[in-house]
C-alpha cells in the first residue's frame, strides 16, 4: 500500500511509502530488530525533517498502540505510552485531581514526540516540558528494551531530548503536582523602548508564565499574556494596558481558537496552551522558527531583532518571547543556562522565508543561540556542536545504545555531527 505521509505543517512529505503502525509491543519489537533504519512519527508538528527516516527506512507510529495513560495518584506519577498526546493526558491527570507543571502553546503534540525535540512553554521558574519526565522506557536497536530512570542513570541525559535518535520511546514516566487553576489577562501595546533587563526580569516574573507578542511592524509588543496561577498573588502589571476583547496571537485569526481570557479562572490545562484542543493551533498555514539564548541576554536580542524588523515583517505572522528555566538534558536548548525564548510564526512560503531565517541567525549569532530542535533553522553542525557542552556524552551514548546508527537520519547527522 502507498500512502502519502506529510507534517502537519505540509512542507515536509516524507519519503517513506507507507507508515507502519504496529497493534502491539510485540510488533513494534519484531519490526524495529528487522528493520535497517527506523524512525518514529509522533503527531507530527515539526517543520523540519526530523522525522524523515530516508528511502530505505521504515516511518511508524505509536498510534495503534494501547493508549496507555496510568496515574499513580500517591506517587503523584503518571505513566504515559508513546504515542500519547498531552490533550488527552492531561485531560485524564486532572479528572485524578493532579496536574503538569507547564504545557506548550498547543496541548494536540504528542508527548514523546514534544520531549525529545525540547519543547517548551513558558515562565522563569518553568523548565522545558522534558523537566517532568522521571523515566523513560525505549526500544533500542536490537529490538530489546531498556528503562532510563532519572537520577539512576547517567544515560539519562540522552534519552529523553534525544531528536528520536537512540530509540522508540514506548512510554513516559512524568512527575505530577496537585491540580491547580489559571487565569489568562492579556495586555496590548508594551513599547520596547526604554525596556532594559532589569524590567525584562520584572515583567517575564509577573506571573506563572508570560509570553511577549510582536508583528515587528513596529517596535515593541502588540500584545503580552499573562497566565496566573489563583494560588499565586495577583500581579499589579503597569507596562501595557489591558485588552478590550478577546485576542488571538496571530492577526486576523479567530480568538475562539484561543484559551479563555479576561482573568476567567479555570483548569490549568485549560489556561497554560494559548490554543484550545478542539481547535486549530497557531494559523494553520505558516513555518515555525525559535532560537533559545541565555535570558541575560533577552534585551539586547530583542534590540537586535528591532535593528532587521523591516527584513522580518514581510514574512512574519507572530513573534513570542518567552522564558525557559535551565535543565539538565544534554541536548535541549536550555541545557545549564536560564533562557530567553524567540519563536516566529512565518508565513507559509520556505523560499521567502529561509533568507529571513539566515538573516535572524546572523542577527541573533553574538547571544549564543541553540534552535529549536523541531523548527525551521540553518545553522551547521560545527556551530551547533560548540553550543552544547555535553554534545560529545551524547554522541558516546548514542554509539553504545545505537552502534549501527539504526536510530539516526540525515537531519540528525547533519546537526550533530558524527
Ligand atoms: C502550531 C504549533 C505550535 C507549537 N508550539 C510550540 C510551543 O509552544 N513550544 C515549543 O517548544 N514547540 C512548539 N511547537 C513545536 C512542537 O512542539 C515540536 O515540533 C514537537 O516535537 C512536536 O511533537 P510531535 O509529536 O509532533 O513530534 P514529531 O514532529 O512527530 O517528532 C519530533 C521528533 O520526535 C521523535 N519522536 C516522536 N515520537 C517518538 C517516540 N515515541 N520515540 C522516539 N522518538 C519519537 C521523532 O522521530 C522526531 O525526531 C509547535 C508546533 C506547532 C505546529
Amino acid at each position: 500500500m502507498t500512502e502519502t505521509v506529510t507534517n502537519w505543517a505540509g512542507n515536509i512529505t516524507y519519503t517513506a511509502k507507507e507508515l507502519h503502525r504496529p497493534h502491539s509491543v510485540n510488533a513494534l519489537l519484531n519490526l524495529v530488530a528487522g528493520s535497517r533504519r527506523v524512525r518514529v512519527l509522533g503527531s507530527g508538528h515539526s517543520f523540519n525533517e526530523i522525522a524523515e527516516p530516508g528511502e530505505d527506512g521504515v516511518l511508524l507510529s505509536l498510534d495503534a498502540l494501547p493508549a496507555e495513560i496510568d496515574v499513580d495518584t500517591t506517587a503523584r506519577t503518571v505513566r504515559v505510552g508513546g504515542g500519547v498526546r498531552y490533550a488527552e493526558l492531561a485531560r485524564e491527570v486532572h479528572r485524578h485531581g493532579l496536574a503538569l507543571p507547564n504545557m506548550a502553546s498547543l496541548p494536540h503534540i504528542s508527548v514523546a514526540g514534544s520531549v525529545a525535540t525540547g519543547t517548551h512553554g513558558s515562565g522563569v521558574g518553568n523548565g522545558p516540558l522534558a523537566s517532568s519526565v522521571r523515566a523513560v522506557e525505549i526500544v533500542v536497536a536490537d529490538g530489546s528494551t531498556g528503562r532510563f530512570t532519572r537520577g539512576v542513570e547517567n544515560r539519562f541525559g540522552a534519552v529523553v531530548t534525544s531528536l528520536g535518535a537512540l530509540g522508540v520511546v514506548t512510554a513516559l514516566t512524568l512527575d505530577l503536582e496537585p491540580a491547580f487553576e489559571v487565569e489568562q489577562h492579556v495586555f496590548t501595546e508594551m513599547p520596547l523602548e526604554g525596556l532594559d533587563q532589569a524590567g525584562f526580569e520584572t515583567i517575564m516574573s509577573a506571573a506563572y508564565s508570560v509570553s511577549l507578542f510582536t508583528d515587528w511592524r513596529a517596535p515593541g509588543f502588540r500584545q503580552v499574556w499573562l497566565k496566573r496561577r489563583t494560588d499565586q498573588p495577583l500581579p499589579d502589571f503597569p507596562w501595557a494596558a489591558p485588552a478590550a476583547e478577546k485576542m488571538h496571537p496571530v492577526p486576523g485569526m479567530p480568538a475562539v481558537n484561543c484559551t479563555e481570557q479576561f482573568g476567567v479562572p479555570g483548569p490549568w490545562h485549560e489556561r497554560l496552551p494559548h490554543f484550545r484542543a478542539e481547535f486549530t493551533p497557531s494559523s494553520g498555514a505558516e513555518l515555525q522558527s525559535e532560537y533559545l539564548m541565555p535570558r541575560e541576554s533577552a534585551v539586547a536580542m530583542l534590540h537586535a531583532l528591532d535593528g532587521i524588523r523591516e527584513t522580518v515583517a514581510p514574512v512574519l505572522q507572530t513573534c513570542e518571547v518567552r522564558t525557559v528555566a535551565a535543565d539538565d538534558q544534554w541536548l535541549s536548548p536550555s541545557y545549564g543556562r536560564d533562557t530567553v525564548a524567540v519563536h516566529f510564526t512565518w508565513v507559509e512560503d520556505t523560499q521567502a522565508v529561509l533568507p529571513v531565517v539566515r538573516r535572524v541567525e546572523e542577527a541573533l549569532a553574538p547571544f549564543d543561540p541553540r534552535p529549536h530542535w523541531g523548527k525551521v533553522f540553518t545553522a551547521p553542525a560545527a556551530e551547533l556542536r560548540a553550543r552544547y557542552p555535553r554534545m560529545h556524552d551524547f554522541h558516546t551514548a548514542a554509539r553504545d545504545l545505537d552502534p549501527r546508527g539504526k536510530f539516526t537520519n540525515t537531519f540528525v547527522r547533519e546537526v550533530l555531527g558524527d
